[in-house]
Order: structure tokens, then sequence, then C-alpha cells
């Protein structure tokens, strides 16, 4: 067999274990396996590529291998759990960076732009647009999500969409440009710049809880800058690799839509839904807290038959789950029924909740879903909110002022007692106080996550 047809024999190899690894990556149990398959299919697809005849210069890219990992390695060391996100956000932008420079590449590599066919200059085209739109939309969402002092709050101002479709529309027509004119680098840099400006200032007037969105929005187009670049140096594993991940991007962002309320249009035109006025939190929160003790909770948990667990970001934060986890034992072998619920944007990453729970050996089927957990909490005794506040908040129900009005919430406020764990009246990510928490029936249980739970577990065991 000749080499060319063991290199496509390879790549359709990787393309079948990147699909059977995204099919395992849909569910915990088998999620391991997934990304076991997929990261093999990587390695096959790598190795294959290497040996293709196009690759000239190996030491380069010795080099670039040895680095790459070097980084990667420290950084996959170092990160905290909580700065995953952020991580995600960075890797989603260097993947936009590496087409960006692909194209440029290509376009200036010697002699080949004027044999360059027309769909090897559009592919170019499309990875330069998306590529710099990824790259400076994932800088930008990395700063939010490093909650960085000067991109904290949304940059916002009137006729921002008009400026923002305009700007599209004029990137648009300089790629036409480079389209006609592919060997004027000045045509391609000004494309550029309008490309960059346009990945900024479609991310930087996203604020507070609609980050989820972007974040898989950002990964879809990470995948589709690939598979333009694929197109660009004729490598089908690319192509594939890189529609796979367009399009589960795109999946999990209509999921975070769903989640967050948001219409997917919306948030690809940079579209955002009128918000009203913060309210002040000392209106909200004065003379109505009543906070409590671990002894006072366990006192709770006693008469208690039916418990929910919220887990929230200050979870993570705390790095609270085994504790949270060796509670749920507790109160199960006294008999008492405990469940989890599970908020689609709880935490700072899609899935967050649920990795830190597997981690903590939880099983699968105690986490319920929002939608079907909600009917449930009329009928319970103590739910336990441990780090959570955004997607608990009543307000996304009850005030269409609000800035995160209309996202579904968990009713934890239906509950008979609320108790809340947190370490002070601070607000969550979307930056909005909370009534849950001057309810009457809401109790505060103010601490680091971790110690009060520790805490309550010391005091029913005591009890
Ligand atoms: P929130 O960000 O609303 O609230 C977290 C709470 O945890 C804070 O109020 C904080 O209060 C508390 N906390 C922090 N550290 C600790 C600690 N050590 N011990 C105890 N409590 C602690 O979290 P939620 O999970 O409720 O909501 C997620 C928010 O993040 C949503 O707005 C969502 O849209 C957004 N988001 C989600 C993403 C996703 O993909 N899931 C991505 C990006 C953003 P205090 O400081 O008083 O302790």
């Amino acid at each position: 067999m000749e080499q060319q047809h063991l290199i496509d024999l390879a790549y359709l190899v990787a393309g079948i274990l990147f699909i059977m690894g995204l099919k395992g990556l849909t569910h915990p149990r088998t999620a391991v396996r997934g990304n076991l398959l997929g990261a093999i299919g990587m390695l096959i697809a790598v190795v294959a590529t290497l040996c293709d005849h196009q690759v000239l210069d190996y030491q380069t890219i010795i080099i670039g291998i040895f680095l790459g990992s070097l980084i990667g390695a420290v950084m996959a060391i170092k990160v905290q759990m909580t700065a995953m996100p952020q991580l995600v956000a960075l890797f989603n932008g260097l993947g936009g960076g590496a087409s960006v420079l692909v194209a440029f590449a290509s376009l200036t590599a010697e002699n080949t732009t004027e044999t360059e066919s027309l769909i090897t200059n559009v592919a170019i085209v499309c990875s330069a647009l998306i590529g710099a739109v990824t790259f400076w939309g994932s800088l930008v969402a990395f700063g939010k999500l490093q909650e960085l002092s000067f991109l904290r709050k949304p940059a916002r101002f009137s006729g921002q969409q008009v400026v923002n479709l305009l700007l599209a529309a004029a990137t648009l027509l300089l790629g036409l440009l480079v389209l006609g004119y592919p060997q004027d680098m000045t045509y391609f840099s000004i494309f550029l710049i309008a490309a960059s400006v346009l990945g900024i200032t479609l991310v930087i007037p996203i604020g507070g809880a609609d980050m989820p969105v972007v974040i898989a929005l950002l990964n879809s187009y990470s995948g589709l800058a690939a598979a333009a670049t694929g197109f660009v140096v004729d490598n089908n594993v690319l192509i594939v690799a890189g529609s796979l991940v367009g399009a589960s991007g795109v999946i999990l962002t209509k999921i975070m839509c769903k989640a967050m309320n948001r219409s997917l249009f919306h948030v690809l035109f940079g579209v955002l839904e009128a918000v009203g006025e913060v309210a002040d939190a000392d209106e909200v929160y004065s003379g109505k807290i009543k906070s409590t003790s671990a002894d006072e909770v366990a006192m709770l948990y006693d008469s208690a038959e039916r418990v929910i667990i919220v887990p929230g970001y200050g979870m993570a934060v705390a790095q609270a789950q085994h504790a949270v986890r060796e509670l749920a034992n507790e109160l199960e072998s006294r008999g008492v029924e405990v469940e989890f619920a599970i908020h689609p944007v709880a935490g700072r990453m899609p899935g967050h909740m649920n990795v830190l729970l597997a981690e903590a050996e939880v099983p699968y089927e105690k986490l319920k879903e929002m939608d079907e957990i909600n009917p449930s909490f009329a009928q319970t005794d103590v739910v336990l909110v441990i780090g959570a506040n955004d997607v608990v908040n009543p307000d996304a129900r009850n005030d269409p002022t609000s800035p995160i009005a209309g996202m579904p919430i968990l009713n934890v406020d239906q509950a008979r007692t609320v108790v809340v764990v947190k370490r002070s009246l601070s607000p969550g990510f979307a930056g909005v106080p909370n009534p849950l928490f001057a309810a009457d029936n809401c109790l505060m249980f103010f601490g680091d996550g971790k110690q009060a739970i520790l805490d309550l577990n010391r005091a029913l065991k005591e009890s």
C-alpha cells in the first residue's frame, strides 16, 4: 500500500476514535474512556501527519512539541480546579491564534499564492477571520473569568449592536478584498485588525451570568477555525476534528442558552437583553438576615426526612466535595432521603459540579437535573445550599428588571427550610444581591464551605 493510503487509513481510524470519544463523553460513567479514545485518536492523527511528505522541517516541529508539552504540562499541574474555565478559554484562544498564523503563512509562502485555487483562498480568509475573532474574544473571556478589574463590568454603549453589525460587514468586505488581491499584505493586515476588533467588541459587552454561553460559543468557533485551517493545509483529519469541535460546541451553546434563557441568535450577534438597575444590597438584606451554627443545622436534620444539597461555585473554591459526600452518607445512614440538585451553569464551566461530585464518589443517580428536581423542593424539609448564589436567586423568576431575569433557577426558596453556606453576603458571578438570603425560611451559615460542612458533620455525629 502506498504511504498516502496508509496516512488516509490512519486519519479514518483517528476520525472514528474522535466520534467514539465524543459519544463516551456524553455520560459520566464512560467519560474517562471517551477521553482516552479521543487522545489515542489525536496521537494517531499527529503521527500520521508527521509521516506526510509535506513535512520538510522536523527540527522546528520537535522544538515546538517540546516547548508546547512543557508549557501544557506545567499549566495542567499548576492550575487550580477553580481556574479551569479560564484555562479552557485560553486554550480556545490559542487554537484560534494558530489558525491565523497558518493562514498568514499560507498567504506569504513563496510562489504559492499565484497557483492557489479560489477554494484555498476562501479557506485562508475563513481561517484568519474565525481564528482572529476566537483569539481576541477568548482573551477577553479569560480576563472576565479571571475577574480582572477593567473587564469585570460589561462595557456597553448605545447603538453597540449596530456598531458590531457594521464592523462585521466591513470585515467581510475586507475579506473579499483579500480574496481579490491575495498577495497584498496591506489588505490582509487591515482585514486581520478588523476581525480582531470584532472579536473584542463581540465579547466585551457580555457580562455576569451570560459567560457560559460565550465559553461554549468560542469553543465552537475554535473548532470552525481549525476546520477552515484543515482546508488551507489540505489535511482531512483537521477538517474532521475541527468540524466535530465546531458542531459539539454549537450543541453545548444551545444547551447553555436554554439554561440561561437566552436566544442563540442574540448571543451569536452580540445582542443583549435590556437589563435594569442592580438592586441595593443594603436594602435587600438590612435587618432580615438570620445566621445559624453547625449545632443548629444538625438539630434541623434530626427531624428531616428529605434533604436536597445544592452545590455551586463556592463548593469548588472550598474543595468541600468530599466533606459534602460524608454529610450525605451520614444523613442516609439515619434514614434521610438525600439528593443533589445540579444547575446546568452552576460553577464556572459546563459540568463543573458533576465533575467535582464524581471525584468525591457521589453516585450519579443521586445527581438530579434542574427540571427533574424543581417540582420536589416544596416537599423537602431542608435544602443545604453550599457556595451557590446566582443559580438559586428567586429574582431571576420574580423580577423582570433583574440582570438575570428569565434565567431558570433551582426553586430552593419553596422548601420548608433553606440553609445557605457561604462566607459573607457577597454577590455571585452576576454581581446581584440575592433576596433568598433575607427570606423567612432561610438561615445563613457563614464560613468557608469545607470548614462549615466539617463542623456540621462533627455536630451531627455528636448529636
Ligand atoms: P455564584 O458565582 O453565583 O456564587 C458563588 C458563591 O460562592 C459566592 O456568592 C461566594 O460567596 C461563595 N463562595 C466562594 N468561595 C467560597 C468558599 N470558600 N466557601 C463558601 N462559599 C464560597 O455561583 P453559582 O454556582 O451559584 O452560579 C454560577 C455563576 O457563574 C452563574 O452566574 C453563571 O452564569 C456563571 N458562570 C458559569 C459558567 C459555567 O459554565 N457554569 C461559566 C462562567 C460563568 P462568598 O464570597 O460570600 O463566600
